[in-house]
């Protein structure tokens, strides 16, 4: 079939649907009240199997077409205005999302902090052990956000490179604020009197 058949038989379909358009979408409706389980079902399992294509084409999307995911994300935003308990119900759900995003990550980076050993989930984090941990977030986009760079390091495999590691907030922080990134329990076991000097 060559673009111009193409083209034509598309011409033709619209037509037809603009001439025809009331009768199609009821019978559209209706074959999908009766099947609306059934559809459900399927959509639900298609979604879930291709959750990580999905995700990154919408991203890549909304990329492309800052206007029209403005003019989208409004248009949500409007409607759990006027739906307020769908809403907490899927905050509710994404807050499980996230939860499950970490429990995984933080087991396949050996589920406590590499420094002091901490093993409660809330005070664990993900460190970038080189550094460069928030410019490498925002090169990654939405996926550089929460539950999302979880998400994205599940997709990568839970790279063992040694670029990232489990950490506590606390041994985080205490990197962060030391000149050659090394946490003052570290530095503690490195001068024994460290602690004391101040
Ligand atoms: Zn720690
Ligand atoms: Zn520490």
């Amino acid at each position: 079939m060559t673009y111009k058949d193409t083209a034509a038989k598309q011409a033709a379909g619209k037509e037809y649907y603009l001439k025809h358009k009331e009768k199609i979408l009821e019978r559209n409706k209706k074959r999908y009240q009766e099947k609306r389980e059934i559809i459900l079902t399927q959509q639900k399992e298609y979604n879930e199997k291709n959750k990580e294509y999905l995700t990154a084409y919408r991203t890549e999307w909304n990329q492309k077409n800052p206007d029209k995911a403005k003019i989208i994300s409004e248009r949500a935003k409007k409607k759990r205005r006027q739906n307020p308990e769908k809403y907490a119900h899927d905050l509710a759900k994404s807050a499980q999302w996230r939860r499950k995003q970490k429990i995984d990550l933080m087991n396949a980076y050996g589920g406590e902090c590499t420094c002091c050993g901490e093993q409660n989930i809330d005070f664990l984090t993900i460190d970038h052990v080189h550094g460069g941990g928030c410019a490498h977030k925002k090169s990654l986009g939405s996926y550089g956000a929460g539950g999302h760079f979880y998400a994205w390091l599940k997709i990568q495999g839970y790279p063992q490179t040694g670029e990232f590691q489990c950490l506590c907030y606390n041994c985080n922080c205490g990197r962060n604020h030391d000149p050659e990134g090394i946490c003052p329990h570290q530095r503690a076991k490195q001068e024994p009197n460290g602690e004391e000097q101040q």
